[in-house]
């Protein structure tokens, strides 16, 4: 059931969320959940090649193209909520210090999500350690804001959620398993007028076009719903627990 749901997505580059998890954010939105995203950098230092090759460009003049391309992007998808923290990126590690995790421990806690979804942890992104430096950070972070001892002032303790890992660009030479299949039939073409927005990665359009057709062979082949024609993967955090085996 996706109405009332409550999503936080933390997404380490400008354009991350859109590839990897566009379609689903658009899909709970429509559905009406509650979609909270944050941007913690606008990768221009390791992801805005392209633009980098413009005649004059500066890290200001990158920056203001990425800001317009996600905002817009984000515009596509339906996302209301959305924060730019404007870290440096390429490395980004350095800048995961101790102010910035309390922002996002301070950000769980006041988003509350049922599910957050970030990069993946379980493997390993062989090329983007930023990639890697933000599952870690915000998995711990998670752990943080659900603990009574670690107190910051204005904030309540959360109950565990749930978290899922972004499909990584090299699948599975990042070590990738698959966890979860989501049907984004729905609102595919959103997702590519989203894809679109990114005129810095454009080669990643078809990349990540052709990546929905065969993850909607997959989810056809293991749902048995025939409806299906495009999916997006997540891996899971954690295993699933309830009463019953689903
Ligand atoms: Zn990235």
């Amino acid at each position: 059931m996706i109405q009332g749901k409550k999503m936080l997505v933390v997404s380490a580059h400008a354009a991350d969320y859109v590839w990897r998890s566009g379609g689903t954010i658009a899909k709970y939105i429509k559905n009406g959940a509650e979609v909270h995203v944050v941007v913690l950098s606008f990768g221009i230092r390791g992801e805005s090649n392209d633009l980098w090759k413009k005649e004059g460009a500066t890290y200001e003049s990158v920056k203001a193209e990425r800001l317009a391309e996600t905002t817009e992007a984000a515009r596509i998808l339906g996302i209301e909520h959305i924060e730019f923290w404007d870290l440096p990126d390429y490395p980004m590690a350095p800048a995961l210090d101790e102010a910035v995790r309390e922002r996002l421990i301070r950000k769980i806690r006041e988003v509350r999500p049922d599910i957050i979804l970030t990069h993946d942890k379980n493997g390993e992104d062989v090329l983007n350690p930023d990639h890697n430096a933000v599952s870690r950070f915000v998995f711990e972070s998670s752990i943080q804001a659900n603990s009574n001892g670690v107190r910051i002032e204005g904030t309540k303790t959360t109950k565990q959620m749930r978290l899922f890992g972004f499909e990584p660009h090299q699948t599975e030479l990042s070590r990738f398993f698959p966890g979860e299949l989501i049907d984004i039939t729905e609102v595919y073409d959103q997702k590519v007028a989203a894809m679109k927005c990114f005129k810095a990665q454009s080669h990643l359009i078809e990349y990540y076009t052709e990546r929905a057709f065969l993850r909607g062979n997959h989810i056809r082949r293991i749902s048995g719903n025939q409806t299906y024609k495009y999916a997006e993967c997540f891996s899971n955090f954690f295993p699933v627990a309830g009463e019953e085996l689903v």
